[in-house]
């Protein structure tokens, strides 16, 4: 009784009187040339308006309309179901081409939508049904085709915003194949929308079928649809109008119908929200017995190496120096912080490493190594990358809201990547997701495996990328600002799991955060960008204890400290980063520096220092 009375309230009054139509629409086209095999011509009784024994009337032949409205509800709705299923193919190929592949691809492919939006595509229909000759496949093919741009459009504008989701880049991360990412984060995303659309598009390209066939240009005359009903009492309209109105109000009705049930489909079933509500609890007691300890004097061998990295972009203003020449080295078990203000080239410089940076493509044949286990990052084709993203270095992303697929349970998305780069049985990878779940300190492990991102907290949420980053067994994480949407006690809850996996695993971090608090109770060693550059870095106590650059002190000076006075006010670095277009003049902070000399202007200053290093001519020349 109550679902009964949810699902009325769900569709209300004219969402229910749609569901009739459209059942009763199903019906006739499934059975109705059963009952309707026997229509004869009675021409004694021609052109009879509607009438009790004849609901619909009878035609110019004395053929009654009802019957005939009921046989050609079969071949209309073919045509809508095979012109939609072709367009709805062909558009999300080339929708979903154009979005992910976007740059050059998306750049062609939009000019052909841009084309064929100005081409008269009813005019095109007519011609190409004239010429190829009337029938009911040349009339789905024609509409199937020409609905193709249509819907690539709206898969596209669909997919674009996705493609940058921190999924779909948590997904390359972790290795995963185009056609994979494609299928399993793409679709899944877009078929809801898309679902609802079709719904519309069964209706419109039943009245495309009925507006070719009343000029003559749709099926064959002896084959009867609403279309050809409306044709053949075009002739009679003025003393006999219901041979037009009748057919005409059922595409009208279906229309209405189909738009009905699409706008309540997609208002029932909103996407995933996300809800803040569930209560965080402290890492599980599990999570020790699941790790083993390796060290916890980690070793000092390097096993991440970049060297004079550089990452440019096109832009029309001229090449957008994001990364500018950073060196740095990451050593096992080793937590390194990468910290500066938003903009100032961090999360570029690590998603440079795997060839993971945006469009407008890299500038191509710029200085720079990335060394890992002997070879080249680099250097490496896209299908040798993808064997070391996911499986040996893998990422964890800001937003916890935005790195999981929506669709997805999460204890899939953890197993898929062990199956992906372990090999390991849909059992097997199952076991392993519960354990990773364990190990990360997710409470009631068994139950989460089920669980749907949007039914999770920030904080478990983040918990779960770190076991999807970490299901493949890698050796580096990079985990670009982790905590920063997470409340206080959730971060320290997750800085201590990362503490604890470098300990157990031998993990080596490379954190990037703005937040000096974390880089100094957590990181080994830091080191300060800015616009594109590192200008500092050393031993966290070291930097912490004698900053040498201005810019380090300035950031040093924004960290609320517990022994300031309550209404003191915190320190801001003045002005905004500079946008590195063009050669590069002088210091970069210089327009911001508060000890600037003439000589900052024109001289670039380099780092200099052994194990501490800050690039800053007053630092070399001792001038403080
Ligand atoms: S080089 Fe000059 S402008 Fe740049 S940080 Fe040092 S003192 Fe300031």
């Amino acid at each position: 009784m109550n679902r009964l009375r949810s699902f009325k309230q769900r569709w209300g009054i004219l969402g229910l009187i749609a569901i009739a139509w459209i059942v009763t629409l199903g019906v006739c086209a499934l059975f109705g040339h059963l009952f309707t095999s026997h229509l004869n011509q009675d021409l004694k009784n021609r052109l009879q308006a509607p009438s009790f024994s004849h609901p619909f009337g009878t035609n110019n032949l004395g053929i009654d309309m009802l019957g005939l409205a009921i046989k050609g509800a079969r071949i209309s709705v073919l045509v809508g179901l095979a012109a939609t299923a072709i367009g709805f193919i062909g558009g999300s190929l080339v929708g979903l081409t154009a979005a992910y592949w976007r740059g050059r691809t998306d750049r062609v492919i939009l000019t052909f939508l841009d084309a064929s939006a100005a081409f008269p595509s009813f005019v095109a229909a007519i011609s190409v049904v004239l010429f190829w000759g009337k029938s009911v496949r040349n009339v789905v093919l024609v509409i199937g085709v020409l609905t193709i741009p249509v819907i690539a459009r709206i898969v596209r504008a669909a997919s674009l915003p996705l493609v940058e989701r921190d999924f779909v880049l948590a997904a390359r991360m972790q290795g995963s194949r185009h056609s994979q990412i494609i299928v399993r984060e793409l679709i899944p995303n877009v078929i809801r929308p898309l679902l609802g659309f079709a719904m519309i598009t069964v209706g419109i390209t039943i009245s495309v079928e009925g507006g070719l066939s009343f000029i003559g240009a749709g099926v064959p005359d002896n084959i009867v649809t609403w279309g050809q009903l409306i044709a053949s009492g075009r002739a009679t309209v003025e003393g006999s109008p219901h041979l037009v109105l009748i057919p005409a109000s059922l595409i009208f009705g279906t229309i209405l119908a189909l738009n009905t049930l699409s706008s309540k489909w997609l208002r029932g079933r909103p996407f995933p929200i996300v809800k803040e509500s569930v209560a965080e609890t402290t890492v599980s007691a599990n999570a020790s017995d699941a790790a083993k300890m390796i060290s916890s004097n980690p070793p000092t061998d390097v096993v991440l190496s970049i060297e004079n990295l550089h990452t440019y972009f096109s832009t029309p203003f001229g090449s957008l120096r994001a990364v500018d020449g950073v060196s740095l080295q990451l050593r096992r078990g080793q937590m390194v912080a990468l910290v500066g203000e938003s903009g100032s080239g961090k999360t570029m410089m690590a998603r440079s490493l795997l060839g993971l940076v945006p469009s407008p493509p890299r500038v191509a044949g710029l200085p720079g190594r990335v060394m890992f286990d002997g070879q080249d990052l680099l250097s490496l084709s896209s299908e040798e990358l993808r064997k070391i993203r996911g499986r040996r270095i893998a990422m964890i992303f800001q937003d916890p809201m935005t790195t999981l697929n929506p669709v997805m349970r999460v204890g899939r998305q953890i197993a898929d990547t062990a199956t992906l780069h372990l090999g390991l049985s849909k059992k097997e990878a199952t076991r392993r997701a519960l354990e990773l779940l364990i190990e990360v300190g997710v409470p009631d492990a068994q139950r989460r495996m089920r669980a749907w991102p949007h039914e999770l907290s920030g904080g478990l949420r983040q918990r779960i990328g770190i076991a999807i980053a970490l299901a493949a067994e890698p050796e580096i994480l990079i985990a670009d600002e982790p905590t920063s949407a997470l409340d206080v006690t959730i971060q320290r809850q997750l800085l201590d799991l990362l503490d604890r996996l470098r300990r157990y695993r031998g993990l080596s971090i490379l954190f990037i955060t703005h937040d000096m608090g974390i880089v100094a109770s957590r990181a080994d060693e830091v080191a300060v960008m800015y616009s594109g550059r590192i200008v500092e870095q050393g031993s966290t106590l070291e930097v912490f204890a004698h900053p040498r650059m201005p810019y380090t002190r300035a950031l040093l000076a924004s960290i609320p400290r517990i022994d300031h006075e309550s209404h003191k006010k915190l320190a801001v670095i003045g002005g905004i980063p500079p946008i590195a277009i063009g050669p590069r003049v002088g210091c970069a902070f210089a327009p911001r520096c508060p000890d600037v000399i003439d000589a900052c202007r024109t001289e670039i200053p380099q780092l200099v220092g052994d194990t501490h290093q800050a690039a800053c001519i007053r630092n070399v020349v001792g001038v403080t």
